[in-house]
This record gives C-alpha cells, structure tokens and sequence, in this order.
C-alpha cells in the first residue's frame, strides 16, 4: 500500500465499490478498504434490487442471480392480495441477488479498472489539516498506519463513522431506524414468481414482513419493525411470521440490521470528504433499499470529486455540488417524499389498510414499483389520500 492516494473510499459496499471503480475509470488513484476479511459477507440484506435499479453497474451474472421474480404481491392484514406484477405488464422484472458474489463482483469491477482493494483494513480516524479531510488512520492487519489523500469517500454504511469523525451529525435516533431481521431458509415452498409483503400492526409495526425467494425452496424471510412503535426486538416478530408461514423450514442463515427510514442526513459533505449510501442515510423510507442508491450516488459523488481534485478545491463549497445533485436526483426526491408517505401509513390501523387493499384488490398494478402502487391508491382512494398527491405526482 502506498501513502498517498488521490482518493480513499472506506468501505466496501455497493457504494464504496461502485465510486472506487467509477474514480479509477477517470484516471484517479484509488485506495478501497474494508475492514472485514471477506467482501460481502455477513448479508445484511433481503438481496432484492430491480433491474432498473442495477443500471449499467455490472452486466446480469448467473453467478449472482439467485432468482428473478416478475411480480410483487401485498397481503393486507385481513388477506386482501394485491398483485404488482411488471411481467404482466411486459415491463422488466428483478432480481433476488446473493451480495455475497454480486459485492465482491463490484469490487472486482473497481479493482479491474485500478482501484488498489485492501481487505481487513479498518478506518480508525481521519488525518486533518486547517479543517480539511487529508487522509484516513488505518489498521492494515495488525499495523497502524496513515495514509493521505486529496479526498475521503465515507461508504463505511449505517453505522458511519467516517462522517462524525469529519464533524457531520451522523447520530441516529431510535425512532428513525427500523430494526431489520432475516432468516434464509431452505425446504419452504415459496412461488419463485413472487416477492412477498406482509401489512399489519401486530404481524410488524410500523414496517413489514417480507419473503424473497432465493431459488429452489429457499427464500430470504425477514420483518423490519419501526423501532418507536413496539419494545419488542424484530426477531421476535420473525419468529412469529415464520411460525405461521414457514413451520417446517430449516434457517441456514440469520441477519440483523438498522435500516434508517425516517429523518435525512443533514449535510452528506465536508471539507474533504463525501459520504454516500447508507453512510448518507440514502436507504428508501418505504422498502428500505438502498443498493441501488447507494450505487448512484458513488456516481454522482465521483463527477464532483474529479472536477474538485483537478482545479485544487476539496472545500464544502466546491463538494457541495454532490449535496445538490443527489437531493435534486430521482432517487432524493423519492427519499424525500417518501418519509411523508411512510409517516402517514405508520399511523394507519389494519382495519385502514384493508380498506386501501380492498380498493386494488381487482386491479393488476403494471410497477412493480412505490410510484406505481401510490399512483393507483391515490386514484381509487382520493380523499383518504389527498395530502399525499403533492408527494406522488
Ligand atoms: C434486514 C435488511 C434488509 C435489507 N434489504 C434490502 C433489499 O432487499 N434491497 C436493498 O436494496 N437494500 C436492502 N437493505 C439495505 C442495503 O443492505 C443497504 O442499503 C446497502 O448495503 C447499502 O450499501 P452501502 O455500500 O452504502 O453500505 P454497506 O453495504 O453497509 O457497506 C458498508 C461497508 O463498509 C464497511 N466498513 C464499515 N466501517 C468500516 C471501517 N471503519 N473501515 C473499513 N470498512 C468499513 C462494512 O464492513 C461494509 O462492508 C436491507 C438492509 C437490512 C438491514
């Protein structure tokens, strides 16, 4: 490893990777470490992400598809089903990842384009200067070392410590986590067709309970609880659904994880430095994703970083356009508007959510998408609805 660098990207997630590569693409010198020993694992993750989601960040890969179901379907607490089904609609469909492969394919990808990938490296602090980002403490192995850098991408994910170290308020509060928890299983039957989502106050407040499938009688089964709304851990609730859904299942994996749903980062740069994906807090409200944004903002922030490195100005002035462009980019605007969507369906009892079921239960919604479902709930249900047009549309 070298000690100097033009840039360094901590952590290797779909974020970190994906800047790595699209900053070596450029011509810059890139360092892209992770402190684990092994990119990729442990999952922390239900592994869907649509195939508009994937963009061109990697072409399709067998390797990495665990399974592509076309369609969506939405269980109302009493039972009501509503289908979003893109197949029907002749529109592309997703994917069911397995990030153990698909992770380390984008790493490949980064290092393949000349980003130097270090494993067991873990950030430990920041080098500054004047109140600039200059570089980034490690431990490589067991050694401390220093190594300086014109800028820091913070992609080190929800439990970001790149972005306090800089002086951003990157604290978390309870109420805006959703506490995430998952087994894989194997011997379920599940219809590959279909990703499966579970409404209901007792089954998962505030949240929902999902099964993805993974394959041949597998499938990632999970719930994500809204941490404010129950003092029970999600587990619990997992083991509730999975009783009742998956009695003879065997569990070959478990996940735990926060996914932040509600309040926005503040500020997702400083002097220096960029933070993106869940470091920034760019995880969908609603579903909880965040590869796909994650992903796209490693883009943008690397537009910004090469303008800022090549005329010689790392300041929060020069950064701030990435603050501007990932706000105003489909995927900040829906971040955005989301919080307002998922604030007011926290609110709603189940005899509510039926109701909103009740009136998609005969339509076939063509989107397998949040857009897709909110434009046609607002149309069946415009009064109910009628603070969210503003937010939808
Ligand atoms: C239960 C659950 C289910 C989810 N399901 C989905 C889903 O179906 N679809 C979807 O799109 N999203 C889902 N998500 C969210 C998704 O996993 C994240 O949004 C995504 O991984 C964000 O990518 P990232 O690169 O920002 O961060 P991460 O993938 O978290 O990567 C951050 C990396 O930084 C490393 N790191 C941390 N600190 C340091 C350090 N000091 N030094 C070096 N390396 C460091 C970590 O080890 C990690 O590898 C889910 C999350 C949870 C918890």
């Amino acid at each position: 490893m070298k000690n100097r660098y033009d840039m360094v990207v901590v952590g290797a997630g779909p974020g970190g990777s994906v800047t790595a590569r699209r900053a070596a693409e450029k011509g810059l010198d890139v360092l892209l470490i992770e402190k684990r020993q092994e990119i990729g694992t442990p999952v922390r993750c239900a592994e869907g992400l649509s195939k508009m989601g994937l963009g061109d960040h990697l072409e399709p890969d067998r390797r990495w598809i665990a399974a592509e179901p076309g369609s969506g379907r939405i269980h109302s607490p009493d039972g009501t089903q509503v289908i979003m089904s893109e197949k029907a609609a002749g529109n592309e469909v997703g994917y069911v990842l397995d990030r153990k492969i698909f992770d380390r394919a984008l790493a490949y990808k980064a290092a393949d384009a000349g980003a130097e990938v270090y494993t067991k490296t873990a950030a430990k602090g920041l080098i500054t200067n004047d109140g600039f980002v200059k570089g980034v403490i490690m431990r490589h192995f067991g050694d401390l070392c220093e190594v300086s850098s014109d800028i820091v991408i913070g992609a080190d994910g929800v439990e970001s410590l790149v972005g306090r170290w800089a002086g951003i308020d990157t604290a978390l509060k309870a109420s805006d986590m959703e506490a995430g928890a998952q087994y894989l299983m194997s011997g379920i039957d599940v219809d590959q067709e279909f990703c499966e989502f579970y409404l209901g106050n007792n089954l998962a407040p505030g949240g929902y309970a999902w099964f993805f499938p993974k394959g041949e009688r597998q499938a990632n089964v999970g719930v994500g609880v809204l941490s404010s709304m129950t003092d029970q851990p999600a587990v619990k609730y997992l083991d509730n659904f999975v009783k009742r859904k998956f009695p003879e299942g065997h569990i070959l994996e478990t996940v735990y994880g926060g996914i932040p749903v509600l309040g926005q980062i503040e500020r997702s740069v400083a002097n220096g430095l960029i933070l993106v994906g869940d470091a920034a807090r760019h995880t969908d409200p609603i579903t909880g994703g965040g590869i796909a944004n994650a992903m796209n903002a490693g883009v943008a922030a690397v537009g910004v970083a090469v303008k800022a490195i090549s005329i010689g100005d790392t300041s929060t002035k020069t950064l701030d356009e990435y603050e501007r462009k990932w706000r105003s980019s489909a995927f900040g605007i829906a971040l955005k508007n989301r919080v307002a969507i998922k604030k007011k369906f926290i609110k709603f009892r189940d005899s509510q959510l039926d109701n909103l079921a009740h009136s998609l239960k005969d339509v076939v919604i063509g989107e397998m998408t949040i857009s897709g479902l909110m434009a046609e709930l607002i149309k069946q249900n415009p009064k109910a609805l009628l603070d969210l047009r503003k937010v939808v549309f």
